[in-house]
């Protein structure tokens, strides 16, 4: 089957999937997942999975992020790593954890054909790590990075979402992982959705001001590395990039090639509105081609841009991150 390519009303084509697997997590970071889970918790099994991955394959997705929730609770992570690996047309498949479980799967997960690993991780301080995630698992997320990297097979990057009450200290530490070690650290600005719209995002340049008085001038990086919206800027004496990812601030909706699957099966156009599609993937009735017509016709109506500004009038995703995955 050939079906793609995914494009939508504005010219916009998409060769990047997020596919969030499941909405369970083993940290409830205080911007993301509230302590008790609200409403029943939601899965992808694996033939549901594989269905998406090949008819989005034959629809020109190039990209796949692994995604949740905490992805590596899914029992059948590596397989799924695995099939996404196997869909001819998909030739990068990374992932996005909180890392507690990864120096127990790298192996496997290396196995299976991962490219890539981000490791989100706000806090290097394990009573500040205590606060953000209300757990105690800092030892292990630390483990999982230690062991990514050691893997010499994976590329590495950490995520960090700063808030407006994140001690200076910590941020500057999380950065220099990036002087010290072979990785680039990404700071995510705090988006309004979900538990996020409780919290005060911390303004980039407020922190771009704060790195360059610590660190020496940051100078940016003309190519693109990875898949995302990045910016990237080197500091004199660092193996690895600090990235900016600023979608409140500098909106890049006008370069958005991604799309998103929800453990319930959604298919979401735009990462804050609720506009797509509950994709039926059970459904015998409806075979491949009739799945991608369908997706063809969700994606092709994707909004234009995210609506992060309107928010207080009630314009936009009423969904958890934990249930987008990002
Ligand atoms: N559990 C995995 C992890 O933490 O990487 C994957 C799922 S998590 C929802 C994916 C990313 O979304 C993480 O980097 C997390 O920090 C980020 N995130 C969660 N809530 C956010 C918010 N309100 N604004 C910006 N980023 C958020
Ligand atoms: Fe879990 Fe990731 Fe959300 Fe933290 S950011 S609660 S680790 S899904």
């Amino acid at each position: 089957m050939s079906a793609g390519p995914l494009k939508d009303s504005f010219g916009r084509s998409m060769d990047y999937l997020r596919l969030s697997i499941t909405d369970r997590c083993n940290l409830r970071c205080v911007y993301c997942m509230p302590e008790g889970q609200s409403g029943p918790s939601s899965q992808l099994e694996l033939p549901q999975i594989e269905r998406v991955l090949r008819v989005m394959g034959s629809l020109g997705v190039k990209k796949v992020k692994i995604t949740g929730g905490e992805p590596l609770v899914h029992p059948d992570i590596a397989q799924i790593v695995h099939l996404a690996k196997n869909v001819p047309q998909i030739q990068n498949v990374t992932l996005t954890t909180n890392g507690l479980l990864l120096d127990r799967l790298a192996e496997d997960l290396i196995k299976a054909g991962l490219d890539a690993v981000n490791i989100s991780l706000d806090t290097l301080d394990p009573s500040r790590f205590q606060y953000l995630t209300r757990r105690d698992h800092l030892p292990e997320a630390l483990a999982g990075l230690d062991r990514a990297l050691g893997s010499g097979s994976l590329a590495v990057k950490v995520n960090c979402v700063p808030t407006a009450t994140s001690p200076f200290e910590d941020l500057l530490a999380l950065a220099r992982l990036a002087k010290d070690r072979p990785l680039h650290v990404r700071f995510i600005e705090l988006m309004p959705i979900g538990l996020g719209l409780g919290q005060t995002r911390l303004d980039p340049e407020k922190l771009m001001a704060l790195l360059t008085e610590a660190y020496g001038p940051l100078t940016p990086v003309d190519r693109q590395l990875g898949n995302g919206p990045a910016a990237y800027y080197s500091a004199e004496g660092f193996m690895g990039k600090i990235g900016f990812i600023s979608a409140v601030k500098s909106c890049f909706c006008e370069r958005c090639n991604r799309i998103r699957v929800t453990p319930d099966g959604y298919l979401k156009t735009c990462l804050h509105m609720d506009r797509g599609l509950k994709l039926p993937l059970d459904d015998e009735a409806n075979n491949d081609a009739a799945l991608a017509e369908m997706i063809q016709k969700a994606v092709w109506n994707k909004p234009a841009s995210h609506l992060f500004h309107k928010q207080d009038e009630g314009r936009g995703e009423n969904r958890l991150m934990s249930r987008i995955g990002g």
